[in-house]
């Protein structure tokens, strides 16, 4: 494998993947255990299996063999220690969030967030007493004073979805390990891009209903963890005293256990057997797809942006305009994720264009195999406010754009037909 952090190997990927999901003898796919109970051995070992000394299933709240398969694959191609997978890709920053998070402590927002992220935070986290702040993510000054205060936790997206910003990630993971303050990276629209484990953050979280698998088929996330540090660890700051006693029991894996005692046994935001063997599926060709679909973003940008005519732009990192362009060549070399905006200046253009597409299809999803496109402000963004909205980059006339598999040229030329006609 290239060990070099900006480079990433697809044909390790491949090879790791396909043989990571698939059994070699007996069953090649993957097993679907929909059980929602496990029967115990003897009373010995029921005891055993709650106290976390054995490691069998207790009951599928707490985990499920297929999970747990589907777990492995995902903490070895991010280099983590350990992972947990999910209902949904908010259910596992929901998961993070209210582990490690008490009524009076702080996030902090490095950059745009996925609306459902910023709801988390802005609303319901709020209505529970943990406060927060935002910053764009170059805006050191706000990051490190909040990082000085003693803020709890730091969450990021590698790339804005839909702003398109791109963090300087080594930086702020540093920062973050300086101020011994947790780090969480949403990294749903950089799987195998960014591995922001090997990096130093401590918990990397995936919608793996987007890009891992695919297919649209399946609802899921994982949240992913590094290995807790036997002398000096982070999690050992005063600030985490509530969770010292399971750090201290469990080691080197204690962020599963944090993360399972204190927020998916109470909360039950649990992956379902069938969800994970569908993720699975999925991400067999994982590294294929992100590879050919990261390709297919920077030749339909630079189509649109040579083409479109007056009044409607492309905007993407790959564009030598953009102001993003020189992270994007030091850091996202290969691509940032499957997404491109367009900005066509009003709502009702917007719409025309939307309307006017043969091939695409409009959803609110990302990452698929298709090529899906969206008006942010009309849709995910109608009950954010005018303030929220200019923060998050989402303009009146917005469209978020997910490359799919299709052949780029006939994807850019969809886009030039239906803009040709506003
Ligand atoms: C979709 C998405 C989520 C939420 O995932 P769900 O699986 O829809 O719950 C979180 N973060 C990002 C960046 C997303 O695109």
């Amino acid at each position: 494998m290239n060990n070099d952090k900006n480079t990433t190997d697809f044909d390790y990927f491949n090879t790791l993947l396909v043989h990571s999901v698939g059994g070699r003898v007996g069953p090649i796919a993957p097993a679907i255990i929909p059980s929602a109970a496990f029967g115990y051995e003897n009373a010995q070992e029921a005891e055993g299996i709650f106290a976390a000394e054995v490691n069998k299933p207790l009951y599928a709240r707490i985990g499920n063999p297929t999970n747990a398969k589907l777990e492995g694959i995902v903490a070895k191609f991010e280099g983590g220690f350990g992972a947990i997978a999910t209902s949904s890709g908010m259910g596992a920053i929901s998961m993070v969030c209210t582990a490690f998070l008490n009524t009076g402590d702080e996030l902090l927002c490095i950059g745009g967030f996925f609306g459902g992220t910023y709801s988390l935070v802005n609303e319901t986290l709020a209505r529970f007493g943990v406060t927060n702040s935002f910053c764009t993510v170059d805006d050191f000054a706000h990051i490190e004073s909040t990082l000085q205060r003693g803020v709890k936790m730091v969450i990021m997206e590698s790339v804005g979805n839909p702003s398109l910003t791109l963090p300087d990630v080594q930086r702020i993971i540093d920062l973050c390990n300086t101020y011994e303050t947790l780090l969480m990276i949403d990294n749903t629209a950089t799987p195998l891009l960014l591995r922001p484990l090997a990096m130093g953050a401590d918990i990397v979280v995936h919608s793996s209903t987007k890009n891992m698998s695919g297919h649209s088929a399946a609802l899921g996330g994982v949240a992913v963890f590094r290995e807790v540090k036997e002398e000096g660890d982070k999690l050992l700051n005063e600030k985490y005293a509530d969770v010292h006693k399971i750090v201290k029991k469990m080691g080197k894996k204690a962020f599963i256990p944090i993360c399972k005692k204190r927020a998916i046994r109470d909360f039950g935001m649990t992956a379902n057997a069938f969800g994970s063997f569908m993720t699975m599926v999925g991400l067999e060709t994982l590294s294929l797809r992100v590879e050919r679909i990261n390709q297919s973003v920077e030749k339909i940008s630079l189509l649109l942006d040579e083409k479109f005519p007056e009044g409607v732009s492309v905007n993407h990192p790959c564009l030598p305009a953009s102001p993003d362009n020189a992270r994007y060549k030091a850091d996202f070399a290969q691509g940032c994720g499957p997404l491109l905006s367009i900005d066509c200046g009003t709502k009702e253009r917007a719409f025309a264009l939307l309307n006017k597409l043969d091939l695409v299809i409009l959803t609110a999803n990302i990452g698929d195999n298709r090529t899906l496109a969206l008006h942010m402000r009309s849709t995910i963004y109608s009950d954010f406010s005018e303030e929220a909205c200019k923060f998050l980059g989402v303009s009146d006339g917005l469209i978020r754009v997910s490359i799919g598999l299709e052949d780029p040229q006939v994807i850019a030329e969809d886009f030039l037909q239906a803009a040709s006609s506003l």
